[in-house]
């Protein structure tokens, strides 16, 4: 076991992966990413080789991963174009044949998920249990649309202008082509995850993922490909995110975008301008309340979970913990010591419990939080150093003690695996200093009385809140909205929103027998006087 203590037994510097007792097993990133994959699925992007290429690497090794041809303004032009013109003919199925897809989809994922969690690992370096929930998430959000989409968007019988004489219908047209700019961290989940409820609408995508993990993104739609969606209906672009990703902004019926909250602004303005809209999945600085009754060992057990998946590269996770001072000295305890003992390891299996950061910039920033924190006088609780033994973006799990406002690890979104300790005397006290933030994406509440838990959440301005859990319980209730207030977003993923977003609703009302206006020979005053009469008939009946 690697744990993270200093006297742990690490693999050398640059066999990270290919030691095969280290956790993650033996298997290196090469042997499972072949050049001849990668090649097949670089030849999914939409780029005429114009535009050049761009190298990625593999975040466990530092070594070169992959060589990927980059869309320039042209060849974004002519995905729009390819989409826009099979949209139509996707869009005028069945609702139920185009679900029938995504079931097949869903089924076609978990068995072949060995190779999706290969590239995930490959591409970011994440542990493959955090890889796996990707999975988890894809193959709920599929299953979920598979079975619902046409309760979603069927047509609705609503109450006409006057009864008897005028029907009304609520129909749901799709936007027609969905541009799609997702990020590096859950590359499976926020493409083709974010993309499926718009499929079903009946929408074609012209999705931008981030290059550094265009191959997990160019496999799904592969995989989508092969369960029967038209080739065209998915166009992947790639490129600089502030040279493409513009380009296809300006292109769009619809823009779905996650990403930091800073690109977003960017993003939103865009839209504005051409009057589309946009839905906005942006950063966090998510905080987790330990009550004074909570288990805590359970607690202890998920704030491992909250803070350090995917090596806290998780829009969702918690960075900001507050703990009633009556329990804080316990549950830190079990908190640090669980924490010290996560074995990290880079390896194409399961058995690691937390993998490397994905970029550089992710462990640049990592280490300046810490260091500039502890520097102005936090103390470390458990890891705190970067890993080079390990791999070359390896950082180990953290816990700070002691920070304080002028920090910038206190604020600031670090995106990485540090977690700052707070304690509380009060709810009151924790539902405020949780609330003060910008931002407003997901939180988690721990405590044996779960009624006092809802009553907390109630109190908290986050988009989700887990009651005794991370963000899994949320995230994974597919049916109900995911998404952020305040600076973390607009809009919503999952359940009706995450669909209904996919589409403008259309009210289709036929008239019967008279016109809604003088007629039969009565004059103006006359037929106001009527409709006056018809007013108050309808609310004595109780219309709606
Ligand atoms: P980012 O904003 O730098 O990039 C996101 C995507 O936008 C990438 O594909 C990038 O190429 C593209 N992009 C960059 N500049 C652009 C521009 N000017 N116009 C259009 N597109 C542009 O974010 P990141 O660093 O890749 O991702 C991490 C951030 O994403 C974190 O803040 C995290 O919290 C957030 N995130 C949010 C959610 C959520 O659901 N709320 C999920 C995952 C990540």
């Amino acid at each position: 076991m690697t744990d993270i203590s200093a006297d742990a037994q690490a693999p050398a510097a640059g066999t990270a992966g290919r030691n095969p007792a280290a956790p993650g097993g033996g298997r290196t990133v090469g042997s499972a990413v072949t050049p001849a994959v990668i090649a097949r699925l670089a030849r999914g992007v939409t780029a005429d080789g114009s535009a050049g290429t761009a190298g990625t690497i593999a975040p466990l090794t530092g070594e070169k991963l992959a060589e990927l041809p980059l869309s320039g303004p042209v060849d974004v032009e002519r995905a729009f174009r390819q989409a826009r013109a099979a949209q139509p003919a996707w869009a005028a199925l069945p609702v139920r044949r185009r679900a029938a897809v995504l079931l097949r989809f869903h089924d076609l994922l978990l068995k072949r998920q060995d190779e999706v969690l290969d590239l995930i690992q490959a591409e970011t370096g994440k542990a493959r249990l955090h890889a796996f929930e990707e999975v988890m998430a894809v193959a709920s959000a599929a299953r979920h649309y598979g079975r619902k989409a046409a309760s979603y968007l069927r047509d609705r019988h609503r109450g006409g202008a006057v009864p008897g004489l005028t029907s009304a219908v609520e129909a749901r047209r799709p936007k027609g082509v969905v541009g799609q700019i997702s990020p590096w961290n859950y590359p499976f989940e926020l493409s083709v995850g974010d993309a499926l409820p718009a499929f079903v609408a009946g929408n074609a995508v012209v999705n931008k993922p981030d290059t550094q993990t265009a191959l997990t993104a160019l496999w799904a739609r592969e995989l989508f490909v092969e369960a029967g969606l038209p080739a065209e209906i998915w166009q992947i672009v790639l490129g600089d995110g502030p040279v493409v990703g513009p380009e296809v902004v300006d292109r769009a019926d619809y823009v779905a975008f996650t990403g930091s909250t800073r690109t977003g602004r960017e993003v939103a303005q865009k839209a504005a301008a051409r009057l589309v809209g946009a839905s906005l999945e942006l950063g966090g600085k998510n905080a987790m309340l330990v009550l004074a009754d909570a288990d805590l060992d359970r607690a202890a057990e998920g704030a491992v979970r909250a803070c350090f998946s995917s090596a806290g590269q998780l829009c969702i996770s918690i960075e900001r913990l507050y703990v009633h001072r009556s329990v804080a000295e316990d549950f830190l305890a079990r908190f640090a010591a669980r924490t010290a003992a996560l074995r990290l390891g880079g390896g194409l299996a399961y058995g690691a419990d937390m993998g490397s950061l994905v970029s550089p910039r992710q462990l640049e920033t990592v280490a300046r939080h810490v260091e500039e924190a502890v520097g102005a006088g936090a103390t470390v609780l458990a890891g705190g150093r970067a890993r080079p033994d390990l791999g070359p973006l390896f950082y180990e799990p953290t816990i700070l003690d002691g920070v304080t406002p002028g920090m910038a690890v206190c604020a600031e979104e670090t995106f990485g695996p540090v977690v700052s300790i707070y304690r509380f005397d009060t709810d009151d006290e924790a539902v405020a200093a949780a609330n003060a933030t910008p931002y407003g994406l997901n939180s988690s509440v721990w405590t044996r009385d779960t009624r006092r838990g809802r009553a907390v959440a109630a109190r908290l301005r986050t988009g989700t809140v887990n009651v005794n859990e991370a963000y899994a319980a949320a995230y994974g209730s597919v049916a109900s909205p995911m998404g952020g207030m305040g600076e973390s977003g607009l809009g919503r993923r999952h359940g009706s929103e995450g669909i209904l977003r996919y589409t403008e609703a259309q009210t289709v009302a036929v008239q019967r027998i008279l016109p809604i206006g003088p007629s039969m020979g009565l004059d103006d005053e006359a037929f106001a006087r009527l409709f006056t009469t018809g007013l108050k008939a309808m609310k004595a009946f109780r219309l709606k």
